[in-house]
């Protein structure tokens, strides 16, 4: 006799009639209310046992191919992206060691300072990092902090924002990746502060400096200020890695002076003082530290960088090298209209050209771009065509009739 159906669960045993819905499988049954405990318990374990677990763990990926993975985000930067492999490197090695320790040795945290003009890709090479390594990542903007008492933000809500892309996963968060805007604008006014009573910024750079040297900080879910009755999630900012940007304004008159005081009686042969443009890569923690940072918050900072001003070819090929690049964007989105598009390259050089003019940098490339397709992209989808084909007298056409058309 053919045996009959299974009518109960094969887990808890429970008959059909006394469940709410019976799945079957391959000779077995599994009810509603099993599938839902068995989901908690996969996800208390993945949770629960940090590090041991695929999903927590930190795969070490090496400084070559952080290198290779930022350059098909992020045109040039050599430096900037040679610096930041290796500290991102040391640093999640720094995380994977911690509690194997066998001999005395600490490694140090590695939080970064980049120095560089604004839209030169600071932002872009931190938030690329954190996609790559797959941590929680924020933005924290240095000019909305101010010191406790004050109207702002606390220094605490840096972390919120962390905890927040973390979906309050403190574990995740506390591996998290924090990029610090405008580090710059908390420096101290004056080179003495003590004969100054303007002292904004320090007790920030107090503040951050908690946060940076790695303590247990009390942060407010909600973020804003914090206040008595308010519970405080605890993060330890152990490992989270911190990377301040900064355009630090007239740094190179800084960098220019420290090296020809450096080189009084010790000219290098064939060495002329390098001009303006190129000092920059000469920038040092003390050229941080007598722009303003005090001295605890820069030894916090210990790796330093920089971004080169973009030049005009740089921008042309963010146009359209990069994965992500402008063009490739609006290309796509014609294709979801069947419309191929196809932009001369002297289309570009008129995009870079008023990027220069407007002195918008990378920043600007987009809104200019934008004017160009407004139309296109307003006529494209009715218009029947197959390919569209933007020349440059359509172009600057179009640009004529936008903001960007008075000349500056
Ligand atoms: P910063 O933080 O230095 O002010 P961002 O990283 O926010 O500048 O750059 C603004 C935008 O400009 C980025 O979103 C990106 O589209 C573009 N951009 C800037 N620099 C680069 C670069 N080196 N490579 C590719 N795109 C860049």
């Amino acid at each position: 006799m053919a045996k009959p159906p299974a009518q109960f669960c094969s887990f808890c045993l429970r008959p059909r009639t006394e469940v709410d819905l019976l799945i079957s499988g391959h000779k077995a049954e599994i009810c509603s209310d099993c599938v839902e405990q068995a989901h908690e318990i996969v996800h208390a374990e993945r949770t629960s046992a940090p590090g041991k677990r695929a999903s927590n763990e930190l795969k070490l990926i090496k400084p070559k191919q952080i290198r290779a993975f930022l350059d098909e985000y992020v045109i040039g930067q050599d430096e900037a992206k040679i610096t930041l492999a290796v500290a991102v490197y040391n640093h999640y090695k720094r995380i994977n060691q911690a509690g194997k320790n066998k001999d005395d040795i600490e490694i140090d945290k590695s939080n970064v300072i980049l120095v560089g003009e604004t839209g030169t890709g600071k932002t872009l090479i931190a938030r690329t990092i954190a996609r790559m390594l797959n941590v929680p990542f924020c933005i924290a903007d240095a000019t909305v902090l101010t010191e406790a008492g004050y109207v702002g933000e606390d220094v605490e809500s840096v972390l919120t924002r962390l905890l927040q892309a973390a979906d309050y996963n403190v574990e995740s968060a506390q591996r998290g990746i924090v990029f610090i805007d405008e580090i710059d604008k908390i420096a101290r006014k004056g080179d003495n502060p003590s004969l100054t009573r303007d002292v904004s910024g320090e007790g920030v750079q107090q503040g951050l400096l908690k946060l940076l040297e790695g303590s247990v900080i009390g942060v407010p879910p909600q973020g804003g200020r914090k206040h008595p009755e308010q519970k405080l999630i605890q993060v330890d900012t152990r490992q989270i890695l911190f990377i301040c940007g900064g355009a630090f304004d007239g740094i190179q008159r800084r960098i220019s002076d420290r090296l020809s005081r450096q080189s009084i009686g010790f000219k290098p042969q064939g060495k002329t003082r390098p001009n303006e443009e190129d000092v920059l890569q000469y920038v040092a923690p003390q050229d941080i530290k007598s722009f303003g940072l005090i001295p605890e918050l820069v030894g916090r900072l210990p790796v330093v960088t920089y971004l080169s001003p973009l030049d005009a070819s740089a921008l042309k090929r963010i146009l359209t090298e990069p994965k992500n690049a402008l063009l490739s964007q609006y290309q796509k989105l014609l294709e979801m209209d069947n419309v191929h598009l196809k932009v001369e390259d002297e289309v570009l050089d008129l995009i870079v050209e008023k990027a220069l003019e407007y002195k918008l940098g990378a920043r600007g490339l987009r809104s200019i771009f934008e004017a160009i397709m407004r139309q296109e992209m307003f006529d494209a989808p009715d218009s029947g065509a197959s390919e569209l084909i933007i020349t440059r007298e359509m172009a600057e056409k179009r640009l004529a009739q936008s903001q960007f058309g008075s000349a500056a």
